[in-house]
């Protein structure tokens, strides 16, 4: 028996950061946990191990795909005896768990910002504005909870035991190929800042030269709105709000944001938030803890230049 399963996702880096907040979500809840990791690697075993008191390593023969992880991890729940499986809000867990409420006939909890029990919490409505307390009323739940909302949990004392679950083939899908885009630089999930890039910058083929310095001199990892993700000016996973990553750096920079709702869903969780725009009355202000008036052509050489004098 284990009453709450953690869905830790891993890379040949590691651990998801995100993930070791879905154990932040847990912790405190009593019952019996384990961890359940898919796309292991060495390094991301290694590290699901030290922060899970008990871990079941996920095998899928094939791609990993949402078509295979959902079954097994089902099937997982059933054998376990699971009454909550938790995962944190990312690309993977979006795909694989509706599809596993299913399977599981679970009830299903998005956007967790609290959870009290295995069966009841608090998620955000209308893009972060609001909270509501829910109830699972099937003896079983899947909760996908938003990572800005726990902390990154602390290792454990005891290395946990691992044990290892075989899933099968994904059924159904003819030909998947796999490309692993490798960026350079931090990752908008674990920079400690991140430059937020709206449509106010205005181009729409590569970031201007001094936006570039800036994030180079602050370490910054990069993304930007849905506007721009539109444009072209950046790929649809560096899409930043309530569609996109949601994000918890130690600053988030806007720049040119005009902060729409389900943006400024994606960046709640950032610890200062510092808005740049030309026009007082942006939205963005309302969220920002500081603000910067004027155009991003006039103040970021400025603050680039303020930071080489540094
Ligand atoms: C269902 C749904 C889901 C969505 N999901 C997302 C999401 O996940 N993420 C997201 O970002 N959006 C999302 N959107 C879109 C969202 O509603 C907004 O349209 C979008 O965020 C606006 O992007 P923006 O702030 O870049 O552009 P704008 O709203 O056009 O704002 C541009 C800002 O730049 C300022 N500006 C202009 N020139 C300059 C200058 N030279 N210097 C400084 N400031 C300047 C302007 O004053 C303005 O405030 C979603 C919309 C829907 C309907």
């Amino acid at each position: 028996m284990t009453d709450i399963l953690i869905l830790l996702e891993g890379s040949e880096d590691g651990l998801n950061p995100l993930s070791l907040r879905a154990v932040s979500a847990v912790r405190g809840l009593g019952g019996t946990v384990a961890g359940i990791l898919v796309g292991g690697s060495p390094a991301a075993l290694e590290a699901a191990r030290s922060h899970v008191p008990d871990l079941v390593e996920l095998i899928i023969p094939g791609n990993l795909v949402a078509e295979a992880v959902a079954p097994a991890l089902a099937e997982l729940m059933t054998l376990r005896g699971c009454r909550l499986l938790v995962a944190a809000a990312t690309a993977l867990s979006r795909d694989v768990l509706p599809r596993t409420a299913a399977l599981a006939k679970a009830s299903f909890l998005s956007n967790v910002r609290a959870l009290d029990s295995v069966s009841e919490g608090t998620r955000a409505v209308l893009a972060g504005k609001g909270l509501v307390s829910v109830r699972a009323l099937r003896e079983v739940c899947i909760a996908i909870v938003e990572p800005s909302a726990f902390p990154v949990a602390e290792i454990l004392d005891q290395q946990s035991t691992v044990a290892r679950h075989e899933g099968h083939e994904a059924a159904g899908v003819l030909s998947v190929t796999r490309r692993t885009l490798r960026r350079e630089g931090p990752s908008l999930t674990d920079a400690a800042v991140v430059i937020g890039v709206g449509r106010g910058i205005g181009v729409t083929t590569s970031l201007p030269e001094p936006v570039a310095t800036l994030a180079s001199l602050l370490g910054a990892a990069v993304g930007g709105t849905r506007a721009t993700c539109d444009s072209g000016l950046f790929p649809g996973d560096l899409q930043i709000g309530q569609t996109g990553r949601i994000i918890a750096p130690e600053c988030y920079l806007a720049l040119g944001i005009s902060g729409a709702v389900q943006h400024v869903a994606g960046i709640r969780g950032a610890k200062v938030i510092v808005a740049l725009d030309k026009n007082e009355l942006a939205p963005i202000f309302e969220t920002a803890d500081y603000g910067l008036v004027g155009t991003w052509e006039t103040i970021v050489p400025r603050l680039v230049e303020l930071l080489r004098s540094k």
